[in-house]
């Protein structure tokens, strides 16, 4: 797939929606280990009212306006870090773009690639932080090194980055939430967020390939 149109990135979306959703008990579960066991709740709870705001926009024509919608619904429903982190992460690179119906590999990666950032800005988390950050950050890297045309192919890259990047989370003290205070007892264990990231690139991946196949769109 050489360009994400405009239904195919509403579709892409709310797929994210869907699998966030589904995995709600094994997020839940990830977070009881050293977090306060709400990651999956908050995150399906947001995604749930996501997906009933992209079921609202079928007809819009900016891309851009998709993602801004996604993260803002997430924002305003989620409250806690999640509720900023995430939100960030749909509608931060969407903020102040010029309109666009549809997006090529480039601009898909730049619009991560700018997400990253303003979650970066808004949440300080490095590589090592033993956040979502781990998992987005080599994502992003792999987007942009990423020098075809293929929205799959990217992603698959992209998947596997933050795949690789979860397990690296597994070997990290957190710096922040609840799993802060238990320092070394934290090691062995995998971020929660970290792994939303991971299923969310996964979903965006495998919906694009399933679109492709099904000849919605090429
Ligand atoms: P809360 O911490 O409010 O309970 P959740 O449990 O829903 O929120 O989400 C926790 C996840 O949020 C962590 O696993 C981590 O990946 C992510 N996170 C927390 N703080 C930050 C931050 N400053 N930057 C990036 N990600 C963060
Ligand atoms: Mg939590």
């Amino acid at each position: 797939m050489k360009t994400l149109s405009y239904s195919a990135a509403c579709h892409m979306l709310m797929a994210c929606a869907d699998e966030i959703i589904k995995s709600k008990p094994y997020l839940t579960e990830i977070d009881s280990k050293i977090g306060d066991g709400d990651h999956g709740i908050g995150m399906a709870g947001g995604m749930q009212k996501a997906l009933s705001k992209l079921e609202t926009m079928a007809d819009g024509e900016n891309v851009y306006d998709l993602f801004q919608a996604m993260g803002k619904t997430m924002l305003m429903s989620m409250g806690g870090a999640s509720g900023v982190i995430f939100g960030t992460f749909f509608s931060g690179g969407a903020k102040g773009k010029e309109p666009s119906a549809a997006l090529d590999a480039r601009a898909f990666a730049q619009l991560m690639a700018d997400s990253l950032a303003e979650v970066q800005r808004q949440g300080k988390a490095e590589v090592g932080d033993k956040t979502m950050v781990d998992a987005l950050k080599p994502a992003v890297d792999a987007m942009s090194a990423y020098a075809g045309e293929d929205l799959v192919e990217m992603l698959s890259l992209a998947e596997e980055a933050a795949k690789e990047g979860v397990e690296q989370t597994k070997q990290y003290v957190a710096k922040f939430g609840r799993a802060k205070s238990l320092m070394e007892r934290a090691i062995g264990y995998q971020d929660a967020g970290a792994t939303s990231i991971w299923i969310i690139l996964r979903a965006m991946r495998d919906d694009l390939k399933a679109q492709e196949e099904e000849g919605i769109a090429q």
